[in-house]
C-alpha cells in the first residue's frame, strides 16, 4: 500500500491511499483516522478494509501531501554512509567514522514532499541529500539484524538537507546544521515494506532544476539498513513512525561549492517511491 497524509484545500488532514494519479479518502475507514504514524502497528490488520475503501477519490494532484509522519517521536540519520561520499566528505574535513556514525534531526524540521524549503539568513551553505527512509512500525529493542526488516512498516524519499558551515563549523555536533527549519521534507506517502522487493537495491537521484546532482543505489551502503536498526536498537527502543535517514551516496554541493540558492527547485525520487519536489526560498 501507497499511504498518504492530505488535505484538499483549506480542509482538515486525512490519510489517503495512493493508486497511480488518484487517491481515496481512508480516514472514515473504521480504526484509520487521521494520524498514519497511531495506526502503524496495526497496520496489516487493517489492510483489507483500507484496500476496500469506499471513500471520496481526488485526482492526486488535486490534493496537497503533506509528510507521511509528521511527529514522530525520533528522526535520526547517519553520517557517511556511501563509500564515495565518505570520501567526499572526507576531502572537506570530517574524518571517515570507524562506526555507525549517528545523529538527530530535531522532528521540528519536517516538512511535506511539495512544501518550500528555506535558505537560511545564517548561511549560504545549504545543501542537498537524498536518501531512503526507514520508518519503524513497532516498538523495538534489541533487534538483531536477520530480524530488522520485521519492524520496518515502510519507506518515503528524504532529503536530509544540510546547512554545511553549521555542521561542525559553527557548532561542534551535526544537530544544528541538520535541524533549521523545513529541512527535514519527507514523503510523498508511505510506500509498505510489502511493496518493495529488495529496499536495498532502489535507485535514487537528486535533481536541482532538472540538473542530475546525485544518482546511485542503496546497495552502495557501509551499514545497511538492517545493520542500522541493530545497532541503534542496542541504544534506544524505536518507536512507531520513528524515522531513520539511512544515508546519501555522493554529488553533494559542499565539495564544488555548488550549493542551493533561493528560487532553486531539488527534486529526490527513489524509483518505486515516489519524489519530492521542494523549492528554496529566503528565510521568511
Ligand atoms: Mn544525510
Amino acid at each position: 500500500m501507497k499511504i498518504a497524509r492530505f488535505h484538499v484545500g483549506t480542509g482538515p488532514t486525512r490519510l489517503g491511499l495512493v493508486d497511480g494519479d488518484t487517491i481515496t479518502d481512508i480516514s472514515d475507514v473504521p480504526g484509520v483516522g487521521t494520524s498514519l504514524r497511531a495506526i502503524l502497528p496495526v497496520l496489516d490488520s487493517l489492510r483489507d478494509a483500507i484496500l476496500t475503501a469506499g471513500g471520496e477519490r481526488h485526482p492526486l494532484d488535486a490534493v496537497v501531501l503533506e509528510a507521511p509522519v509528521d511527529d514522530p517521536q525520533k528522526y535520526l540519520g547517519i553520517g557517511m554512509n556511501y563509500r564515495e561520499h565518505a570520501e567526499e566528505a572526507r576531502q572537506a574535513g570530517i574524518p571517515i567514522p570507524t562506526s555507525q556514525l549517528w545523529f538527530n534531526k530535531q522532528v521540528s524540521c519536517i516538512v511535506g514532499p511539495r512544501d518550500d524549503i528555506h535558505k537560511p539568513a545564517v548561511s549560504d551553505e545549504l545543501d542537498y541529500e537524498v536518501e531512503l527512509a526507514v520508518v519503524i512500525g513497532r516498538r523495538c529493542r534489541h533487534v538483531a539484524p536477520a530480524d530488522a526488516r520485521s519492524v520496518i512498516a515502510g519507506y518515503l524519499v528524504a532529503n536530509d538537507v544540510s546547512v554545511r558551515d553549521w555542521l561542525m563549523k559553527r557548532s561542534p555536533t551535526f544537530t544544528l546544521g541538520k535541524s533549521f527549519d523545513t529541512h527535514g521534507p519527507l514523503g510523498p506517502w508511505l510506500t509498505t515494506d510489502d511493496e518493495v522487493a529488495d529496499p536495498l537495491a532502489l535507485r535514487m537521484r537528486l535533481t536541482v532544476n532538472g540538473e542530475v546532482r546525485q544518482d546511485w543505489t542503496t546497495d552502495d551502503m557501509i551499514y545497511d539498513i538492517y545493520e542500522q536498526i541493530a545497532y541503534l536498537t542496542q541504544v534506544m527502543t524505536l518507536m512507531p513512525g520513528d524515522v531513520i535517514a539511512t544515508g546519501t551516496p555522493s554529488g553533494i554541493g559542499a565539495p564544488t561549492g555548488r550549493f542551493l540558492n533561493v528560487g532553486d527547485v531539488v527534486r529526490a525520487e527513489i524509483d518505486g517511491l515516489g519524489a519530492l519536489e521542494n523549492r528554496v526560498v529566503a528565510e521568511p
